[in-house]
């Protein structure tokens, strides 16, 4: 019995295998997904983010997710102004690990975009030279890629708080089910930015967009304040400060109420001069003792006077007589919004609550923050004191916010596992994703 079963076993192996071959012969397999990539060249680092979506369905919204992501080692590409042709080659870790993230049949036909934002404005603005030799190594180095290179750029700020509103609103599906809309709040390094639909008609065009997105019209308030994010806020921050108390004969001690007691460092003036935010007359002195005291009420008050609130031609302002309409409804906050409280714990908390908490965090010793955060990275833990009365500033006498409109803020990283950010909004756009008219009706399914 036993060749008989052996026989039998054989003969449907070959037959199975036969009729799977032809199957595969006659018929492509099926492609399940394509990709898109989307490098982030931020002012103090670059992400590298992969999307995927399935293959059949690239015009529905909800469809895109993030597949892979990549913090590239180092600062940001601006960083490489002064030896341009390394700049490109800091992407290489990253770019092979979205080789490997992605399947290889597909490699060819995958997009990579790369998006630089404030870091590189302000490089620009000080040397185009220079800017225009960084983004030209990052070009030549994203070429080679087996990807499909399609362009290397530095995006307006306007782009970039529209690109992050519709980031938001796409992975929350929003677009999809015509519901209320959720603004955007994006606090880079070297700026920030504020986007929300606001239907009211007001003169101001110029902060205005208008989207058509499945079958809806969209009008987008959207603001970018160069320097106003948090490392350049610091900037304006430290110079106003030691503008207002200068030096005598010796070396300049900066007294600083954001900084907590027992605080005390040599710190080199050019650091802070090194920015074309900052004014261009600078102390004397190549160093200054920073030290801190610790005490919340004068830091708030010495952080205002980095903003003008007293201009404004138009109806309503946010800083610096920029007109900003009403706000209205939910907002995302993320970013650096969401790093620096997520690290404070007051992503929950009502705005009141959050002065109180911060105000007590101001005032531990130095040496008791340090010993209590062992992992986090000195270059963040000495900031969160000044990171976080600048946003909690920023967010109530800047925008607007009030006690009873705090809650309307969420603090967010991700939303559906996907980060909040430009970067997939600029892809959606750029792949004409988002439709502008929603399909007439949903596919019948085949029977
Ligand atoms: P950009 O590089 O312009 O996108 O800005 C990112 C900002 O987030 C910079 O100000 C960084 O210092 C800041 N950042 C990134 N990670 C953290 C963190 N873990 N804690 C605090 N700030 C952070």
């Amino acid at each position: 019995r036993r060749p008989i079963i052996i026989i039998a076993v054989l003969f449907t192996v070959v037959i199975g295998g036969l009729v799977t071959m032809s199957v595969m012969q006659n018929k492509p397999i099926h492609q399940k997904y394509k990709y898109g990539i989307v490098l982030d060249a931020g002012s103090s680092h670059t992400s590298v983010y992969v999307y995927q979506w399935p293959a059949e369905k690239e015009n529905n919204t909800g469809m895109v997710t993030q597949k892979h992501t990549c913090n590239v080692k180092g600062k940001g590409i601006s960083s490489y102004f002064r030896n341009a042709n390394q700049a490109g080659p800091s992407l290489r870790e990253c770019m092979e690990e979205a080789e490997r993230a992605i399947p290889t049949p597909r490699h060819q036909e995958t997009p990579v975009y790369l998006g630089a934002t404030a870091g590189m404005r302000l490089l620009r603005k000080e040397n185009e030279t220079a800017s225009g030799n960084v983004l030209l190594s990052v070009m030549q180095f994203l070429q080679a890629t087996p990807f499909s290179f399609q362009g290397a750029r530095i995006i307006t700020g306007q782009e970039e708080g529209a690109y992050g509103w519709i980031t938001v609103n796409y992975l929350s599906d929003n677009f999809r089910r015509a519901q209320h809309t959720m603004g955007a709040l994006d606090l880079g390094g070297a700026s920030t930015q504020i986007t929300f639909e606001s239907g009211d008609h007001f003169k101001s065009i110029n902060d205005f967009i208008h989207f058509r997105l499945y079958g809806k019209e969209y009008r987008v308030y959207t603001h970018s304040f160069l320097c106003y994010g948090k490392d350049q806020a610091l900037k304006l921050f430290l110079d106003r400060q030691l503008q207002a108390h200068p030096t005598g004969s010796g070396k300049q001690t900066l007294e600083d109420p954001c900084f907590h007691p027992g605080y005390n460092k040599s710190k080199s003036v050019q650091d802070i001069y090194n920015s074309p935010c900052v004014s261009e007359v600078q102390p004397s002195k190549a160093e200054f003792t920073h030290k801190g005291t610790g005490n919340w009420m004068l830091c708030q008050k010495n952080v205002r006077r980095i903003f003008n609130f007293s201009e404004c031609t138009s109806s309503s302002c946010s800083f610096n007589g920029v007109f900003q309409p009403p706000l209205k409804g939910q907002f995302g906050a993320f970013s650096a919004f969401f790093f620096v409280m997520d690290f404070l714990n007051l992503t929950s908390e009502p705005l009141e609550v959050s002065k109180k908490k911060l105000a007590a965090y101001c005032s531990m010793p130095w040496d008791e923050v340090t010993k209590n955060h062992k992992k986090v990275k000195e270059k963040y833990l000495q900031e969160y004191c000044f990171s976080g009365t600048y946003i909690l500033t920023l967010l109530e006498d800047g925008y607007n916010f009030t006690s009873e409109t705090w809650k309307d803020i969420k603090f967010i990283k991700k939303i559906a596992n996907s980060d909040a950010g430009w970067t997939l909004g600029y892809m959606l756009n750029l792949t004409n994703m988002i439709p502008a008219e929603a399909p007439d009706s949903p596919p019948i399914p085949h029977a």
